[in-house]
């Protein structure tokens, strides 16, 4: 077995402690008092501990049973431990790097019970006349609204982080902006954010922020603004001031691009045929193989090889609109035509097949009978929220923009 971090503490006989589920954090804590105790000892008459408590780390390689057989536990009793968690947890999910809390006793050193850790809940096994058993106590916790606000003065990543933001939260508003706000460029000093989002606070100290509720941004001095709403399809978005959704019909590109090596042009030198010719498409330059998404839901018209295109994938979109993704290596073999494709699907891999000089994404946007530039099309909301759904959301954009904009925190912002 590998060698895996182990920390003991003594219990007293007098406060059976590990009956309850203790927050593994406490444990630096309580391991400080005991050995106070201890430098104490020939003063004071010490109980005599019959209990101890070894938090474990799973190293590589172990597994519940293996790390049983460490405390006594002989093959068939560290396999029923395992089924009385089953209910609980996958087997699978109990590996390298779980911690676990095996409570023995203190003079042999053999298991009298075991608590397994989820995140909002310990697993407890003891051991009962009837063999092992385990039992889910929650850990208690409260959910928060927290607004984190600040002015950027260096970067929004910096800035934020610094003010409290996750770095993932932080991505998380980069997505919700991403037709607004271009978060690398469009940001300047003295710009602000602020964010209104769920934290779950455990008792144990442990704190996890939730979802995004609502937030406002100024980029370039101007605001914009988010709001979550569940429609009533039950689908979670984010909405504007006015109750228009933030997704868009379309993705802004299909595809993590390097560059735009052609644009869309009506005159443009052919560089294989030599000619002036219309280009009426965007080529996005990519690795060959980058994964290529549908820029929105649809159904497949055409798949396979067409002429100077290669392999071409082509979606209607409704509304009159359709799109054209070519010089594709490889289209998932899955792919027909008739098949509904939703926003963000894979349809095909960067490639140069047909007329290629290297490998690029050839993407055209179709409306009507017209292929246009896609780069200068304004693209229309997804959803715009109506009737009494609009005043259901009404409400709640109010609440958040109170929050949002807690007239306190401007005046602690601005002293003057
Ligand atoms: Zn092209």
């Amino acid at each position: 077995m590998e060698s895996h971090p182990v920390r003991e503490q003594a219990i007293p006989r007098t406060r059976p402690r590990w009956r309850r589920a203790l927050p593994l954090c406490l444990v630096v804590g309580v391991v400080a008092a005991v050995q106070l105790g201890e430098r104490a000892q020939n003063r004071i008459r010490v109980v005599q501990p019959t209990a101890r408590v070894i938090d474990v780390t799973l190293g590589t390689g172990e597994t519940l049973g293996s790390v049983l057989s460490g405390f006594g536990l002989d093959a068939s009793a560290a396999r029923a431990v395992g089924e009385s968690l089953r209910p609980f947890v996958k087997p699978q999910e109990i590996r390298s790097g779980k911690r676990l809390r095996v409570i023995v006793d203190a003079k042999e050193g053999i298991m009298q019970g075991l608590e397994y850790p989820l995140r909002e809940a310990v697993l407890s096994v003891t051991s009962t006349p009837e063999g092992w058993s385990a039992e889910r106590r929650e850990i208690p916790s409260a959910r928060v609204t927290r607004v984190v606000r600040g002015v950027v003065s260096r970067s929004l990543y910096r800035d934020g982080t610094a003010a409290g933001l996750t770095a993932a939260q932080i991505l998380e508003l980069a997505d919700i902006f991403q037709y607004e706000v271009d978060f690398f460029s469009d940001f300047r000093r003295g710009d602000t954010f602020s964010v209104a989002f769920e934290e779950i606070r455990y008792v144990d100290g442990r704190r996890e922020p939730a979802k995004i509720q609502a937030a406002e941004v100024t980029a370039g001095g101007v605001p914009v603004h988010a709001f979550r709403h569940t429609t009533e399809e039950g689908e979670d978005g984010y909405f504007d001031n006015d109750g228009r959704s933030l997704r868009r019909a379309f993705l802004r590109a299909p595809l993590n691009y390097r560059r735009i090596s052609s644009h869309y042009s009506v005159r443009r030198m052919h560089p294989i045929l030599r000619t002036v010719r219309p280009h009426l498409a965007i080529d996005y330059a990519a690795a060959a193989g980058t994964p290529v998404v549908c820029v929105g839901r649809g159904t497949v018209k055409f798949t396979g090889w067409h002429e100077g295109y290669g392999n071409l994938v082509e979606v209607a979109h409704g509304n009159g609109y359709s799109t054209r993704y070519g010089h594709l290596s490889r289209i998932p073999p899955g792919l027909r035509r008739g098949d509904r494709v939703a926003q963000g699907d894979v349809i095909g891999y960067v490639g140069q097949t047909g007329h290629a000089t290297g490998p690029h994404l050839h993407f055209e946007m179709i409306q009507g009978q017209r292929k246009i530039n896609f780069l200068a099309l304004r693209i229309p909301s997804q959803q715009q929220l109506a009737g009494e759904e609009l005043g259901r959301f009404t409400e709640l954009r109010d609440r958040h923009l109170f929050l949002l904009s807690d007239a306190e925190f401007r005046v602690a912002q601005n002293p003057s």
